[in-house]
């Protein structure tokens, strides 16, 4: 067995980095991560994701010797970080219950000759006392903790199993602990490090930004109709679409199905069987698009998912952000659209109250519904999603603008006369008597041609017709914005209805103004404005090329049995497509391709960048 080594120097860990992994650079926190693992201090990082927590202990256990053990939630993640370690030429192994007793047995064998630089195990596993004992035998000294979040009740993905790891400390008492999370709220830092018992741990909390995502928030007006949209500025890429039921994720995967796209709907009304074969069908780019309810998620790990689809408001922001995190995980842009209605607000609020008083918990609901009021605030808010989204996790944002938003890219326009339109609203519902709810209003104010509204003599009113040649979507989502603000009321579950406030008079009489917003006005075919994290990163790159690069990826991940990203990432592909290397000396300059990888992948992909280069007459090694 090889000693683990008492430390290391950051320039050693460098070299290994870059030999390793081919990366030049580190990114934010992960010098001081990895120094904490070499200093044998226990340490607990929060960076977001995408962030490079991995690196973070990988690296030291190669640099080290040794074995060092990874607790890992969930057998995909395990696996991926497994195959990509394999990929860059460093033993790793996980034991898991995915595996026969002869591999169990050929794996532990490893482990027990010291052979293995990086162990990963479920919690479970890892407390079975004989298995606590192999790891004794080897002296085990380092242990990782991946997605420690799951060991805190406060967290979103709280795994019992995770508590059982407070007993690593009695019997590996030298040992250091090093957790990992995304997490950053600071009850579940204090629960992380409490229930780890970390000694005087060093803590490093990241910036939590990623300017790499486009956040966009907008109107709810025709849900298929502006999925195509954005599934049109991402065709052939990866995206994930999160509806609030069952019923729409089956809906919405056929109608996107029809339209020739590459979808497949995934909810936990499937079979075990179904999901598991949606899952492995995305991660393996067979299927471009999931369409999903919130079940679908953690055990992801593509990273090139260009683009996070909700067709409904989440939760809470710690929600959103786990969602939307799972957009653009290699760094690169994606763009993270909600369909917002102020709707969602109310069908949450009745869907939470009843699922409460099911399970007899009605105590949770004002913790439940504040959650949810923060999210529809956020929804509606009119300040730059990425400041606004940082602070509420307790960090500044630096500057006002981040080009990267629907506020700051300037996606929704003022409505003209919002005062004005808010009185016409405002007056209809009285007209009405008050008895009405939002699709009746709308009807009246639209004049609709109905057999209802005449029954009722509705189209005799003087507010019938005043909004006529506004789209039915835009009022509701004006009567929603006005009840945001408070101006109107909504009452009842089942059918609620409108009423006034003192409030709407105040309106009525013109003595308080309305600010109203609208989706701008497209012609057909235009595109939103760009942000400038998605041209930055194309920049050069030749796009055939890339997908030609791809097409390859993705033939020989399949043979391999393992992710295409694990054999290069986008990242990866993008500078290749740029750079267009002549030789395997100028392929080894791209992020990304070490020693093994080039050696195994190299020739093939040169072959293509060669045949490609000399087909359309480009240039070779562009700098
Ligand atoms: P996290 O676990 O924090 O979500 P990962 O460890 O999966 O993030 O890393 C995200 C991506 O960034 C991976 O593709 C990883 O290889 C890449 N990466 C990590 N560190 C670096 C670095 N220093 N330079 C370039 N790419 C990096």
């Amino acid at each position: 067995m090889s000693e683990p080594k008492a430390t290391g120097s950051l320039a050693d860990l460098q070299e290994i980095i870059a030999r390793h992994w081919g990366y030049r650079t580190l990114r934010p926190l992960q010098g001081q991560a990895m120094q904490a693992v070499l200093d044998r201090r226990d340490s607990l990082v929060v960076l977001p994701t995408g962030g490079g927590k991995s690196l973070c202990y990988q690296a030291p256990a190669v640099l080290r010797g040794g074995t060092t053990v990874v607790i890992s939630p969930l057998i995909a993640l395990m696996k991926d970080q497994v195959d990509s370690l394999r990929a860059c030429g460093i033993a790793a192994v996980s034991i898991d219950s995915s595996l026969s007793a002869n591999e169990r047995f050929a794996c532990e064998m490893d482990v027990r000759q010291g052979e293995v630089r990086l162990l990963f195990l479920s919690p479970e596993r890892l407390v079975q006392t004989d298995f606590f004992r192999v790891l004794q035998q080897i002296e085990v000294c380092t242990f990782a903790i991946d997605e420690a979040h799951c060991i805190s009740h406060w967290g979103h993905d709280f795994r019992p199993e995770y508590r059982q790891m407070s007993r690593l400390r009695e019997f590996f008492p030298q040992a250091t602990v090093h957790a990992y999370t995304a997490t950053a709220t600071e009850q579940v830092r204090a629960d992380i490090i409490a229930q780890l018992a970390l000694r005087d741990p060093v803590e490093l909390v990241g910036n939590f930004d990623r300017p790499n995502l486009i956040y966009r928030i907008l109107p709810r007006q025709d849900t298929l109709k502006q999925s195509l949209d954005v599934l049109e500025r991402h065709e052939g890429e990866a995206g994930i679409i999160y509806c609030l039921r069952r019923r729409d994720v089956d809906e919405l995967a056929a109608s996107l199905q029809k339209k020739g796209i590459k979808a497949r709907g995934y909810h936990a009304g499937m079979s075990g069987d179904e999901r598991q074969n949606a899952q492995e069908a995305f991660a393996s780019e067979q299927v471009d698009v999931i369409v999903a309810t919130v079940a679908f998620g953690m055990g992801i790990d593509r990273s090139n998912v260009r683009f996070v689809l909700h067709a409904a408001m989440p939760k809470s922001l710690e929600h959103y952000q786990q969602e939307t995190g799972r957009a653009g995980r290699d760094g690169l842009e994606a763009e993270c659209v909600l369909l917002y209605s102020g709707g969602d607000l109310y069908s949450f609020r009745s869907i939470l109250a009843k699922s409460a008083k099911e399970a007899g918990v009605e105590t949770h609901l004002p913790h439940a519904f504040k959650h949810l009021d923060d999210m529809d605030r956020y929804c509606r808010g009119a300040l730059c999603r990425h400041a606004a989204l940082v602070r509420y996790f307790g960090q500044e944002y630096p500057g006002d603008s981040c080009n990267a938003c629907d506020v700051c890219l300037g996606d929704t326009e003022a409505v003209p006369d919002a005062t004005v339109v808010a009185q016409k609203i405002l007056s209809c519902v009285a007209r009405v008597k008050e008895g009405f709810g939002i699709g009746h209003v709308a009807s009246v104010l639209r004049g609709e041609n109905s057999e209802n509204l005449r029954k009722r003599g509705h189209d005799k009113l003087t507010t019938f017709g005043l909004l006529r040649g506004h789209g039915k979507a835009d009022v509701r989502d004006w009567v929603y914005q006005l009840i945001a603000q408070g101006v109107l009321v909504q009452v009842g579950d089942e059918y609620p209805l409108l009423r006034l406030n003192e409030a709407s008079w105040e309106v009525m009489r013109g003595q308080r103004q309305v600010r109203l917003v609208q989706l701008v006005r497209r012609k057909k075919g235009e595109q939103p404005q760009k942000a400038k994290v998605e041209t930055i990163s194309w920049e050069g790159v030749d796009r055939a090329l890339f997908e030609e690069l791809r097409h390859l990826r993705r033939d020989l991940a399949r043979d391999r049995q393992v992710a295409p990203f694990i054999v290069f990432t986008d990242n990866t592909l993008r500078e290749m497509a740029r750079m267009r290397p002549s030789t395997l000396e100028r392929m080894r300059l791209i992020p990304g391709i070490g020693d093994r990888r080039l050696r195994d992948f190299g020739a093939l992909f040169l072959q293509i960048v060669a045949d490609y280069c000399r087909k359309h007459g480009l240039p070779f090694d562009v700098l």
